[in-house]
């Protein structure tokens, strides 16, 4: 804490309490003792020093006691070089600053009762007057129960005057648009926010969530009345539970202050006095400031932030999470189209699914470095192409966040598929670099672009995950070379993830995971995700299961207890069977971890890969969704995946991510009798593409299992797509699955 901002809020408490104790004395000369005071309309008394001590302020008179304790408060003076106040004095200089105010403004009002407007919802333009003063009771029921129901996140106090009128209206205009009310007071050198955004032609007044309190920096406590009435008309909180009044609008009113210009003594004392209710002040000018301590829930005065940012910085700083509830997107959204298919005879352009590439990021960002809810479309959009045309596409998303880490970031990506299939006419499938986007000719006509991914993202995120992150940046990139360079950073990124599993084993833990991401397509679908199987689609590995978890504890995501082991070999647990049946409504009771031919895992259809057993050949094939090509099994990816996925158990095929071959139990109860693990070696075709992509894994998997030249012994479609060339190359080649048992079993 700097000595020169305590210095600063500590002589304002003196300079206020002595004034009002000034005015206080005046006013009993010429005033009898008993006469009424108070604000009007109101059964709060005087609210802050009501709800904050319990007194009750109904004549002049009542006045010596909560002045004696604003007094009483003043912490010594801050003498000599080196001597620090800790915050509580600087917080209790404020408390008397924030009580001598409000006995200001009762005192204004004894001594002129026309000082501010009638309470009234709307400003009479005709009057000339714009000061509204204390709320009365009615106003604040009705308008303080936005602040519980939430319609209302809170409020911006803003104090003083902004260099311009524009300037001032653009920020006003910002909390606006995040439901916030903006209680104004004080002014600067005579200029007032108020004035100015009349001045630029700004409705203002209860209606429009803009209420102008007062020219002195005193009325500023209107504010923290109407807060702290709100506490205890509807959090029930006694008057005079100073505790409890504090800490509900610390954790429920996301209120902070704006100081616009100069910070006098008696503004650092508001401030100060503010920081006890967790409201931090923001300013624009070269204040000292106060970084966190421990009340706020985060600094508590920041010093000399540009106007254009003041707005993003006091949401951050207070930390309120921005409710986006509208998807501005010309067409229909939510999860009714989330399983709508775009037919070919509808369909006006597409992006990956093997024509182009098709690349999907997410990455944390320093909070700084991006701005929320800011989409940018990088080369050509819809409107720039015809119907049947093709276009590469990168959708890089940017988070930032107080609480986000580089471990959500692969949960957060996985979610790209399902909302950007909750805009109707629009279908999504796939994920990570391997993602295809189909839009519909209906979309295009109602006006969708690119650029509504990149609002539905945005708006998704926030509104799903606003725990985790405050801003949200998506880029569009739709020209070859950015694509590419996209794509070349995100498989780097997928690969790392990847390897955060690498050296788990099953046995290691006692808890799988659970997902039912997918159950929207697939109702009875439900993942397991263990350290060696990761998840089908290969966005999602134990870690990220588990981070997902701790991010929302009830969502798609659970901890399953496995339980007794009740094969080791074909790797199937009484825990997870349980879980299964009943997270598939009694669809599938068990299911083998490790197994292609014995009652694989199921498949939602999201898989990057399917394997296949091929009998005569005595081995298995696989097939990556971006290889569109025939296989030896007879079918390609697409027609395998449409007859596996759906959530059924389906011996002979099952679904797994690219990663999930060259992890040590892949269908190990399948391969070689004498190895605890070697499933890889039953491998006898993969295409081409994949064989290169994994390449590196693979040829260090089979120098462990003992045949480092293991690759080139797997065939692929360049020896054939029949069961009888695989076999003729697998005889030449001395494949190992050929001195294995019989596949199928005998
Ligand atoms: Fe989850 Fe499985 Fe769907 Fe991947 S495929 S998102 S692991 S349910
Ligand atoms: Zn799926």
């Amino acid at each position: 804490m700097s000595r020169l901002v305590a210095f600063a809020a500590i002589q304002g408490g003196y300079n206020v309490v002595s004034k009002v104790e000034g005015e206080y004395q005046q006013a009993l000369e010429t005033f009898e003792a008993g006469t009424k005071v108070g604000f009007p309309n109101t059964a709060y008394y005087l609210p802050v020093i009501y709800s904050l001590t319990g007194i009750k302020i109904e004549t002049l008179e009542d006045m010596q006691k909560p002045l004696d304790f604003a007094k009483k408060l003043l912490p010594p003076h801050i003498k000599g070089k080196n001597h620090l106040p800790y915050l509580g004095s600087l917080l209790d200089a404020g408390m008397a600053t924030l009580f001598a105010f409000e006995l200001q403004e009762a005192l204004k009002i004894l001594k002129n009762p026309d000082v501010y407007l009638p309470s009234a919802e709307e400003i009479d333009e005709d009057s000339g007057k714009v000061w509204m003063g204390p709320a009365d009771d009615v106003i604040m029921r009705k308008r303080g129960v936005e602040f519980v129901d939430g319609s209302a996140p809170g409020f911006a106090a803003i104090v003083g005057a902004a260099p311009d009128a524009e300037t001032a209206k653009a920020l006003v205009e910002d909390y606006q648009r995040k439901n916030l009310y903006i209680f104004l007071a004080a002014n600067q050198n005579g200029t007032t926010v108020a004035e100015q955004l009349l001045e630029a032609d700004v409705q203002i007044g209860w209606n429009t969530r803009i209420v102008p309190f007062g020219r002195e920096i005193s009325s500023a406590i209107f504010a923290l009345g109407f807060a702290n009435r709100a506490a205890m008309a509807f959090g029930g909180i006694e008057p005079g539970d100073y505790k409890r009044i504090l800490k509900y609008n610390k954790d429920r009113i996301f209120a902070f202050v704006n100081a616009l210009g100069d910070v006098n003594a008696e503004w650092a004392g508001a401030a100060a006095g503010c920081v006890n209710w967790g409201f931090p002040t923001i300013a624009d000018t070269d204040i000292p400031e106060i970084l966190p301590t421990g009340v706020c829930t985060y600094e508590h005065v920041v010093a000399n932030v540009p106007h254009n940012e003041m707005s993003q910085r006091s949401i951050e700083i207070r930390g309120l999470k921005v409710q986006v509830t509208e998807i501005d997107i010309p067409c229909a959204f939510g999860p009714a189209y989330e399983g709508e298919r775009i037919r070919k005879a509808d369909l006006h352009s597409q992006m990956g699914g093997g024509k182009t590439q098709c690349t999907e990021l997410v990455k944390m960002a320093d909070m700084n470095d991006i701005e929320d809810g800011k989409v940018e479309i990088v080369g050509p959009n819809i409107g720039d192409i015809k119907e049947g045309d093709t276009l590469p596409l990168g959708i890089y998303v940017q988070i930032a966040g107080r609480e986000f880490q580089d471990d959500f970031e692969p949960i957060l990506e996985r979610q790209i598929h399902h909302l950007v299939n909750y805009i109707q006419g629009v279908m999504h499938i796939g994920q990570r670099d391997i993602s295809w986007v189909r839009v519909g000719k209906p979309a295009v006509e109602k006006g969708f672009t690119l650029k509504d991914i990149g609002v539905v993202l945005h708006a998704k995120m926030h509104q799903d995950f606003g725990k985790i992150l405050d801003k949200v940046q998506v880029t569009l990139y739709t020209k070859q070379k950015d694509v590419d360079e996209l794509t070349k950073r995100a498989r780097a990124e997928y690969k790392q993830r990847d390897e955060r599993v690498e050296n788990m084993r099953d046995e290691d833990v006692e808890t799988y995971y659970s997902c039912t991401l997918c159950q929207s397509f697939a109702p009875n679908h439900v993942c397991t995700v263990s350290p060696e199987r990761t998840g089908l689609c290969g966005a999602y590995n134990w870690m990220d299961c588990k981070a997902s978890f701790e991010i929302n504890p009830t969502g798609p995501n659970q901890p399953i207890e496995k339980g007794e082991c009740l094969d080791k070999d074909l790797g199937q647990w009484k825990g997870v069977n349980e879980f299964i049946y009943n997270a598939s409504k009694g669809g599938i009771d068990h299911y083998n971890f490790y197994s292609i031919v014995f009652d694989p895992m199921t498949t939602c259809g999201c898989c990057e890969c399917v394997a296949a057993v091929l009998p005569s050949c005595n081995g298995v094939m696989t097939v990556n969704r971006d290889y569109q090509g025939e296989t030896p099994c007879g079918m390609t990816f697409t027609t395998l995946a449409g007859t596996i996925g759906g959530g059924a158990s389906t011996p002979g095929f099952v679904g797994h991510s690219k990663f999930n071959i060259t992890q040590r139990k892949f269908i190990r109860g399948d391969g070689p009798k004498d190895k605890e693990e070697g499933g890889l070696l039953r491998m006898v075709w993969m295409p081409k593409m994949l064989k290169e992509e994994i390449k590196d894994r693979v040829d260090s998997r089979a120098k462990e299992l003992g045949i480092p030249d293991f690759l080139d012994r797997v065939a692929d479609e360049t020896v054939g797509t029949t069961e009888a060339e695989v076999m003729e190359f697998l005889k030449k080649k001395k494949h190992p699955a050929l001195d294995m048992d019989p596949i199928m079993g005998s």
